[in-house]
């Protein structure tokens, strides 16, 4: 039988990144289980890449002043390409309310050390970008540190900085149970064989509630879908803009390649495990776009270049990291809400450090447990899009 001190079940960013770290930190037998053929077919593979520090709740911007340092040094750290771009978050504010909540955001960021985000006054953005429809436009933030990675490339590095220094990744080897005894963890079962085991992490993204069940574990984290533009090359609005986002409707978009990646959280998006991509999401954006930035309306898009995927929503919008006390062994990496990406530096650190050490400086990791939801401490993070 395959024994390993500890089993990653997931190789999406995540997984990766804890396997990374575990690896670094001197942990010789390290894991990682993938259901699929190759790494990155979950919501890794779909994501959009922004990397921003610019959150709502003190947790959140912590592990974001880990997690871009991180970033912007990992081709030196790794040897591998994250494509860190700093080109910064823009929020665009239309009313007097989402000014005040940018400036509590902008204030609770600086004092927990984020330097370079600033408040910005409509003028300033008018004249950054005159291409955009200002007239409601009250002022905004920007933050030049934030921008975008290419998360399929992070993760690779992640798992071959791994593999390369003594870890293992098992592909096509689906997770079909974890057995125990009275002290914990034992064994996983995968399609490709059993794993002996103490120490368990489940990094299985939107599919992390169900791997939580083999231990009889609720976990609060649900699928919800998010569409994602491309559009076709276009030149008459900067490359070099950040991600820019309207506050009146959460319309945003960002360069990407040749052309612009435009996102919009539809409200009317239901939860489940909905991979397909909904063809009348293309007017619906192409509206909300050009309404902000009239030039869009000569946008060119072709349906079939664009994607879904799914988030991995928790009820306050915060992972939860850490372990099960009822099940010893049994630690979770789950329900980023939107944000495991910007956030896979940090949680690696976070769970080799408590797999490790059982301690960790980086945040109160007591913030992130998965009790808070039965004792009442909910952290509710709204700087969501
Ligand atoms: C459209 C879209 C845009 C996004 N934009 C951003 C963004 O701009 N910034 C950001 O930070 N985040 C963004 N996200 C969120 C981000 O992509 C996720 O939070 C992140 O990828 C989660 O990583 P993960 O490794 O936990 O999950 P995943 O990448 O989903 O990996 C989980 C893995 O577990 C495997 N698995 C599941 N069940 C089993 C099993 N039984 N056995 C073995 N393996 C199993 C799956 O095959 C999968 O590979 C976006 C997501 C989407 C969908």
């Amino acid at each position: 039988m395959e024994t390993a001190d500890v089993v990653i079940i997931g190789g999406g960013i995540v997984g990766s990144s804890i396997a990374y770290h575990l690896t670094a930190a001197g942990c010789k037998s390290v894991l990682v289980l993938e259901r699929d053929t190759q790494q990155g077919k979950g919501s890794t593979g779909k994501s959009m890449g922004g990397v921003r520090a610019q959150f709502s709740t003190p947790v959140n911007i912590r592990m974001s002043l880990h997690s871009i340092p991180f970033y912007a040094s990992f081709d030196e750290r790794l040897g591998y390409p994250a494509g860190y771009r700093p080109q910064g978050y823009m929020f665009c504010a239309t009313t007097d309310k989402h000014m005040a909540y940018l400036r509590a955001n902008h204030g609770r960021q600086v004092a927990l050390g984020l330097k370079d985000a600033r408040i910005i006054a409509a003028d300033e953005i008018r004249s950054m970008f005159p291409q955009l429809r200002a007239d409601d436009i009250v002022g905004g933030t920007f933050c030049p540190t934030d921008g975008f990675v290419d998360p399929y490339s992070a993760m690779i590095g992640f798992m071959t900085w791994a593999t390369e220094h003594g870890a293992k990744l098992w592909k096509h080897a689906e997770v079909t149970g974890i057995k125990g005894d009275g002290n914990g963890i034992t064994s996983v079962a995968t399609t490709r064989g059993v794993v002996s085991a103490r120490v368990v992490v489940n990094c299985a993204g939107a599919w992390a509630a169900q791997i939580a069940q083999m231990v009889s574990v609720d976990l609060p984290v649900e699928p919800l879908r998010r569409m994602l533009v491309p559009t076709e090359p276009f030149d008459q609005f900067p490359h070099t803009a950040p991600m820019i986002i309207d506050m009146s409707n959460g319309f945003h978009f960002r360069p990407e390649s040749l052309g612009f990646l435009l996102a919009w959280n539809d409200p009317e998006e239901t939860s489940g495990y909905k991979t397909d991509f909904e063809p009348a999401f293309v007017e619906k954006i192409l509206i909300r776009a050009a309404s902000r930035v009239p030039i869009f309306e000569n946008l060119a898009v072709n349906p079939k270049r664009a994607w879904a995927g799914l988030y991995e929503m928790t009820p306050d919008h915060h992972p939860i990291l850490g372990p099960v006390p009822d099940v010893p062994g049994f630690f979770l990496a789950n329900g980023f809400s939107g944000h495991g990406v910007m956030h896979a530096p940090a949680t690696g650190k976070i769970l080799s450090d408590l797999i490790l050490t059982g301690t960790c400086d980086l945040i109160d990791t007591s913030l992130l447990n998965l009790s808070r939801f039965a004792e009442g401490r909910m952290i509710e993070e709204t700087a969501v899009l």
